[in-house]
C-alpha cells in the first residue's frame, strides 16, 4: 500500500511526490497522459526543446522556489522580449521607449509621457461626450464622471488610442474569442508602461529555461518514484467501483455504492493527490467550469531562423492566431553541446472555446465561474482522502513558480515539516 497516489505528473504533482518520499513517505504517481511534465513538457524535435503545450518561461521573485528549482536543473539566461508584429509593423514589448519611439518618433521619457498623457486627453474627453461647447468645469466633470462600461474604453483611457488599436484590440480581442467592446472592463485593471528602454518582459528577480528543457527539470525531481504512464485515474475508479458494486449486489441486498471517497485511494494507496480538474473528479455534478482552450499548429522548417526570436505576438485581428513560437530561441538556437541547429521548429497559437473532451487551459475565473469553483471546493474539502492541488485541482491560473510554492506550502502541512 502506498502512502499517496499522486494523480498528475505535472509539476505540482512531482514536487508533492518528492517532498513526501523525502520525509519517508511512499508515492505513486499516474498519468492519463504518455509523459511526465504535464503542460510543462518539452519533446526534443531536431535537437530542439519543442514546448509542446505552450511556450513556458520560468520567472519568479520567490527565493525559495528559484533555490528549488536550481537544485534540480541548471537555467539558462533567457530573458522574454517578445516582439508584436502590427501588419508587418514591430514593435518591442511590453510596452516601454522601444515601443514609443517606433510608434510615435519620441526620443526622451518626457516626450513619450507627454504623447500618451495628449492620447490619453483626447481618448477619455472623447469618450466621456465632451464637445466643444463645454467649459473647461464641464469638460472635467464629464471626464471625471466616465465609467468604462467594456475592455475596450477601459484600455483607452488607460493608454489612448494608438497603442489599443495597434497593440491590444486585435490581440486580446482573438484571446478571448470575443471583440474587446464585449469584454468586461476589469479584465484589464492596468496597462504597464516603462519609460526605460528595458525590453523584459517581466520584472521578476529570477528567470530562464531549464538547460535540457523542462522534461528533464520534472525528470530530475522525480528521480526514482515510481511512474504509470498512460493510466486514467478517473476510468480506474470507474472500473473499481463498478466491481465493487457487482460484488456488493451479489452480496448484500440493494447493493448499494459506498460514497466516492472509500474509492479514491484505488485499493492501492491511502491517500490521493488529484492534480487534474476539480470539476471533472466530481462528474461535472454542478455543470462544467470554464476554461479557454489553445491549439498548437507545429511544423520544422528548413531553415536556421525563421522570426529571430522565440516569441512573436500577432497583434492584428486578421491574422487567426495569436503567437509564433521559434523554439530554438529559448536556448540561443543552440544543442545541450552548444552546436549551431541546422532546422528550426515553430508553434502557431490559436486561441480556441474549451469544451469538455478538448484540453483544458485557462480557467476563466470570473465571477459565474468563480461561484461554482466554491461549490466544487466544499465537495473537495469532503473528500477526507483526497488533497486537490495545481492548475486544474484548485482552478486557478497559476504561474509555475505559484504551483511550486503551493505544493511545497501542501506538503509541508500534509507532512508535517
Ligand atoms: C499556454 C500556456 C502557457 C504558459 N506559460 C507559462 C509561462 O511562461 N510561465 C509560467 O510560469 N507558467 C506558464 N503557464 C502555466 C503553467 O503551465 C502551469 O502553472 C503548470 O503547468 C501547472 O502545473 P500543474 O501540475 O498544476 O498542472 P498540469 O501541468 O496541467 O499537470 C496536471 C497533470 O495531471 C494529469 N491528469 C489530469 N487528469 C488526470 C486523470 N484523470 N488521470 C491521470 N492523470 C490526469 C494531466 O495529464 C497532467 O499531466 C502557462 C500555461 C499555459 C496553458
Amino acid at each position: 500500500m502506498y502512502d499517496y497516489l499522486i494523480v498528475g505528473a505535472g509539476i505540482y504533482g512531482a514536487v508533492f511526490a518528492r517532498e513526501a518520499v523525502k520525509a519517508g513517505k511512499s508515492c505513486l504517481i499516474i498519468d492519463k497522459r504518455n509523459h511526465i511534465g504535464g503542460n510543462i513538457y518539452t519533446e526534443k524535435t531536431e535537437g530542439i526543446n519543442v514546448h509542446k503545450y505552450g511556450a513556458h518561461i520560468f520567472h519568479t521573485n520567490d527565493r525559495d522556489v528559484w533555490k528549488y528549482v536550481t537544485d534540480y536543473a541548471e537555467f539558462n539566461r533567457y530573458t522574454n522580449s517578445p516582439v508584436a508584429n502590427y501588419k508587418g509593423e514591430l514593435y518591442n514589448l511590453p510596452f516601454n521607449m522601444n515601443t514609443f519611439n517606433k510608434m510615435w518618433g519620441v526620443v526622451t521619457p518626457d516626450e513619450a509621457r507627454a504623447k500618451i498623457e495628449e492620447q490619453k486627453k483626447t481618448a477619455l474627453a472623447d469618450l466621456a461626450g465632451v464637445t466643444s461647447d463645454d467649459d473647461d468645469k464641464t469638460a472635467a466633470e464629464k471626464i471625471a464622471a466616465f465609467e468604462p462600461s467594456n475592455l475596450e474604453e477601459q484600455a483607452i483611457s488607460l493608454i489612448g488610442t494608438d497603442i489599443y488599436e495597434k497593440l491590444i484590440k486585435g490581440y486580446t480581442g482573438k484571446q478571448w474569442g470575443r471583440a474587446c467592446t464585449d469584454l468586461p472592463s476589469f479584465i484589464i485593471k492596468r496597462l504597464p508602461v516603462r519609460f526605460t528602454f528595458d525590453n523584459n518582459y517581466f520584472n521578476a528577480l529570477y528567470q530562464g529555461i531549464p538547460v535540457g528543457g523542462y522534461t528533464k527539470l520534472v525528470e530530475n525531481i522525480i528521480g526514482d518514484i515510481p511512474v504509470m504512464l498512460g493510466v486514467n485515474y478517473l476510468n480506474e475508479r470507474e472500473s473499481l467501483k463498478k466491481t465493487l458494486k457487482l460484488n456488493k449486489l451479489s452480496s448484500l441486498p440493494g447493493g448499494d455504492v459506498p460514497p466516492t471517497d472509500h474509492f479514491a485511494g484505488l485499493g492501492i494507496a491511502e491517500k490521493v493527490v488529484f492534480t487534474g480538474p476539480v470539476d471533472e473528479y466530481f462528474d461535472y455534478a454542478l455543470g462544467p467550469l470554464g476554461y479557454r482552450s489553445v491549439r498548437f499548429e507545429t511544423q520544422v522548417l528548413d531553415t536556421d531562423n525563421y522570426q529571430g526570436n522565440a516569441v512573436v505576438n500577432y497583434t492584428d485581428s486578421e491574422t487567426p492566431f495569436t503567437r509564433i513560437i521559434e523554439h530554438k530561441h529559448f536556448e540561443f538556437g543552440k544543442d545541450e553541446n552548444g552546436n549551431d541547429i541546422p532546422k528550426t521548429v515553430i508553434s502557431r497559437e490559436y486561441s480556441a472555446e474549451w469544451i469538455p473532451s478538448s484540453e483544458p487551459y485557462y480557467p476563466v475565473n470570473d465571477a459565474e465561474n468563480n461561484a461554482l469553483y466554491l461549490k466544487y471546493k466544499e465537495m473537495a474539502d469532503r473528500e477526507p482522502d483526497v488533497i486537490f492541488g495545481g492548475r486544474l485541482g484548485e482552478y486557478r491560473y497559476y504561474d509555475m513558480d505559484q504551483v511550486i510554492a503551493a505544493s511545497l506550502k501542501k506538503a509541508a502541512e500534509e507532512l508535517n515539516i
